[in-house]
């Protein structure tokens, strides 16, 4: 396993991060056991970040978390949760929810500081007050020991800037901007690089779009990239070839991010994705499925507040 620095931090993190929201719907279920032994596997395996928060189903993520991490000694990983969304469609970044919202994760995770504490989702909320309510009440938390270091998680990217511009963070979480057929996230890379910003990506899968079992009902793509992708995907499975391996090199090919969060529940699917990473990238093959995306480069959806796209 390759480790890189986290922006600034001073963190060596895994390549391949473990994204844990997928924990929250087998919590208290026979395929619990299973999801404990997926974290298990990603330690042993080498991965040091875990990703969650109280949003993953209901909390139910940190809860199940907090069983697999019993038994990991706490020098053995970094630990990144969130604040700001929760079930139910709640949006609340106001001061007073975030200094309950770290007790209680803190509570669930049974430990007495997490590593990195972002904003959930900023594109939901008004920007400003991330700027001037939230970032400041994390950054208090951050004071008192409860959190190493302070970041934010969104989906458009114009977020970004906005809240940069104006303050400082630490590390961006950025989703379904750096895949096969979205590459966009590269245009932010020199601003964030010269802020010594940490930068992290998820979802190199597209949330399921570069999987055989595809997305799930109620993905947010458009109908036409979930067409085109469907078609990427095909024409690799005729060839004999999991689009989820191209995918997954594809994104972890790119040294900007110090990690690529992938959510798994299988040890299986965990086991593969390294042995993925450690072979190289077909280039014909990527050149081919490119190809195939090349109607919808860089298109996306919308997501959040309006002004926020
Ligand atoms: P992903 O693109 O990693 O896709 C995950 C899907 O791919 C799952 O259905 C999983 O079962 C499947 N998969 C994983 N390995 C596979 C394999 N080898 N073969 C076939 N299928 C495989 O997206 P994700 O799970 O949405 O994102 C990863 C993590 O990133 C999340 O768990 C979360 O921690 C983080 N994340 C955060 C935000 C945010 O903060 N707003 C948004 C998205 C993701």
């Amino acid at each position: 396993m390759e480790y890189r620095e986290l922006g600034k931090t001073g963190l060596k993190v895994s390549v391949l991060s473990y994204g844990a929201s997928g924990l929250g719907s087998i919590y208290g279920t026979p395929d619990e056991a299973r999801g404990i032994k997926a974290v298990h596997t990603a330690i042993d395996c080498g991965i040091n970040l875990i990703d969650t928060s109280p949003l993953y189903g209901g909390t139910k993520s940190e809860s199940a978390l907090g069983k697999a991490l019993k038994e990991i000694p706490r020098d053995q990983y970094y630990l990144a949760t969130k604040v700001g969304r929760y079930a139910g469609g709640v949006s609340d970044f106001s001061a007073g929810r975030i200094v309950e919202s770290m007790d209680e994760s803190l509570m669930r995770l049974g430990l007495d500081h997490v590593d990195i504490f972002q904003c959930h989702d900023i594109d939901f909320v008004s920007l400003d007050q991330i700027v001037e309510e939230a970032l400041p009440a994390l950054r208090r938390l951050q004071e008192q020991g409860k959190a190493r270091f302070v970041g934010i998680t969104g989906f458009p990217l114009k977020v970004y800037r906005y809240v940069l511009d104006r303050t400082d963070v630490d590390t961006v979480l950025s989703f379904c901007h750096y895949m096969l057929h979205d590459t966009s996230f590269e245009m932010l890379v020199p601003y964030l690089r010269k802020k010594g910003v940490g930068m992290i990506n998820a979802s190199p899968l597209g949330m399921g779009l570069f999987t055989e079992r595809g997305p799930a009902p109620g993905h947010p793509a458009t109908e036409n990239i979930k067409r085109v992708c469907a078609k990427a995907v095909a024409v690799c499975k005729q060839k004999g070839e999991n689009i989820s391996k191209l995918a997954m090199q594809f994104g972890l090919a790119n040294p900007d991010f110090a990690t690529t969060l992938v959510g798994t529940t299988r040890p299986e699917h965990l086991k593969e994705n390294i042995e993925w990473l450690e072979s190289p990238i077909d280039e014909a093959l990527l050149a081919e499925v490119l190809e195939i995306l090349k109607p919808i480069r860089n298109t996306t959806w919308t997501r959040g507040l309006p002004e926020n796209n």
